[in-house]
């Protein structure tokens, strides 16, 4: 019930944007005697609607072509043909979509070059011979029969019966290029509108949005400027809008920017304006097709190309960064960031502490049991090093076995109680060797705090010094750079985390 209630009102829906937006599109169409649309809208809510809710909505597009048709010439029963026509290119559509895989994000050059074909070599040369082959048909049909369906709407309407065959091929081009640009830009506009955005641009300073209002502005501007140069002024100010947009913005606003330049293009082709007031009406018909042929395309292609890169360098840069065998930071990655937060502290005077620890007789492990079980216990040290750490602190695999942990807001009495927690809870865990046996590790670890002045380099060398000493002392120890041994056993317990010195840091295990 639910769903036969879902799949009316999806219908309904599509037959009236059809038949609205076919009705808008039409009045914006050039000049008498074209067969349809510059720019076929409805024919890219179609294929959207194909894309999200596949072939049930065929019968929306047909019949919302049919009173389009009814309503615009030539009749309908010629309507319902060429809904025929549209429905079935239109589920074709979707079902290519969805079979090759395409994002309705379009942040691939190969989708957006795929959907680029698929409307121009597939969906449309299909529209247009099935819509050309209508209205010739129409054209045939005897006076005395035709006046029955046609004649009413042959008269006024936009899509005329074809009386002769020597308009086949103009008809045909024509139908096939504002089919097909209607569909480039309403289908990613309705999709990316309708889909949630993958990486969210921040939003646009009061700057930025003087440069997109001026950016509009100029082309608003030059599509209406009567210079010789106006075509190639408007060329050079459209492009710069949309290749900014692309820059800085995400592909809902991509869309959205060549919606606004379709709109003003066509307008300006529509009332013969500008630079186009020199042009007759079938050159007007051609520059404003090539525009918005080659303007669409670019923008989507840019875009695309422009979200791989940013895409790439994510990937990269989180490649760089991580270690590959236990996902924490890298040694260069964990030294990096650590430098950053060491001058943070000396800044506002907060104290921080850096461990490092190395897991003890770790060849042995290795060469007991192999090189998989010395991987997995490094991914359980790795794991419950997370676990122990708060947000904000830092954990990095520095050396084969080594690993680093910085203690933001911490003073060693702090961090040596984080380690030694860290210790007992790998104690604790055992990892199953393929001969049936529990294997365990320990770690040793040094413990430095940074000095008022103390860069990065010298609590790493006072950690390594204080790792050797625990070494030395007999392992599985965590000691503090300075302190006596036998002090150390003296620190009393208590919560890490509560710095000194404005410090605010939260647990996470
Ligand atoms: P100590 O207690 O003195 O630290 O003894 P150790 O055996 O841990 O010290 P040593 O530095 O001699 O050995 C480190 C071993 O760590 C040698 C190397 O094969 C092993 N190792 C380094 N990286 C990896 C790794 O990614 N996977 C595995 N399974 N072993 C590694
Ligand atoms: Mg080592
Ligand atoms: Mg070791």
């Amino acid at each position: 019930m639910a769903n036969g209630f879902r799949l009316v009102a999806l219908n309904g829906l599509l037959i009236f944007l059809y038949v609205a937006l076919g009705r808008v599109t039409f009045a914006a169409s050039v000049e008498y005697g074209n067969v349809t649309s510059v720019i076929f809208a409805p024919e890219g809510v179609a294929l959207a609607f194909s894309i999200l809710f596949g072939p049930k909505i065929a019968p929306g597009i047909m019949l919302g072509q049919a009173l389009l048709s009814y309503w615009s010439g030539p009749s309908l029963l010629g309507g319902l043909g060429i809904g025929l026509f549209n429905a079935f290119e239109g589920v074709l559509g979707g079902y290519l979509f969805r079979r090759w895989g395409l994002s309705r994000r379009f942040d691939r050059l190969r989708d957006v070059g795929l959907l680029t074909c698929m409307i121009f070599l597939i969906l449309q040369p299909i529209s247009a011979t099935g819509g050309v082959l209508m209205l010739l048909l129409n054209g045939m049909i005897p006076t005395h029969v035709t006046n029955l369906f046609v004649d009413a709407w042959s008269t006024q309407g936009i899509q005329k019966p074809l009386p002769s065959l020597h308009l086949v091929l103009p008809a045909w081009l024509h139908w096939w290029i504002g089919n097909s640009l209607g569909q480039l830009l309403v289908a990613p506009l309705v999709l990316a509108w309708l889909t949630p955005a993958k990486h969210k641009a921040a939003p646009l300073t009061p700057l930025e949005l003087a440069v997109f209002a001026a950016g509009v502005a100029a082309v608003l501007l030059t599509a209406n400027s009567k210079l010789v140069a106006g075509p190639l002024l408007l060329l050079a100010s459209s492009y710069a809008l949309l290749v900014w947009v692309g820059l800085r913005c995400d592909v809902r606003a991509v869309t959205g920017a060549n919606l606004l330049v379709t709109i003003v293009i066509v307008g300006v082709g529509m009332l013969g304006d500008g630079y186009m007031s020199y042009l007759p009406v079938a050159d007007r018909l051609f520059y404003v097709s090539f525009f918005l042929a080659s303007g669409l395309l670019f923008s989507l292609l840019l875009f695309a190309m422009l979200e791989e890169r940013r895409d790439m360098i994510l990937r990269l840069t989180e490649l760089a960064s991580r270690d590959a065998l236990t996902q924490v930071s890298n040694r260069r990655h964990f030294m990096e960031q650590a430098e950053r937060e060491v001058a943070s502290a000396r800044r506002h005077g907060t104290p921080i502490s850096l461990a490092l620890l190395d897991v003890d007789h770790f060849k042995s492990i290795n060469d007991t049991h192999g090189h998989v079980v010395g991987d997995q216990a490094l991914q359980m040290l790795a794991r419950c090093c997370e676990t122990v750490l708060r947000t904000g602190d830092l954990v990095g695999r520095v050396g084969g076995e080594e690993f680093a942990l910085l203690f933001r807001c911490s003073n060693s009495r702090e961090a040596r109680q984080a380690v030694q927690r860290l210790l007992d809870l790998v104690t604790e865990q055992s990892i199953l060797a393929p001969d049936g046996r529990e294997v365990r590790i320990t770690f040793s670890a040094g413990v430095a705090e940074a000095g008022p002045q103390a860069s990065l380099d010298a609590m790493y060398a006072a950690a390594d010094q204080t790792l050797y000493e625990a070494k030395n002392a007999g392992r599985s120890r965590v000691r503090i750079s300075g302190a006596a041994p036998e002090r150390e056993r003296e620190f009393p317990g208590g919560d890490v985390g509560l710095g000194s010195g404005g410090c605010s840091v939260a647990e996470t295990a």
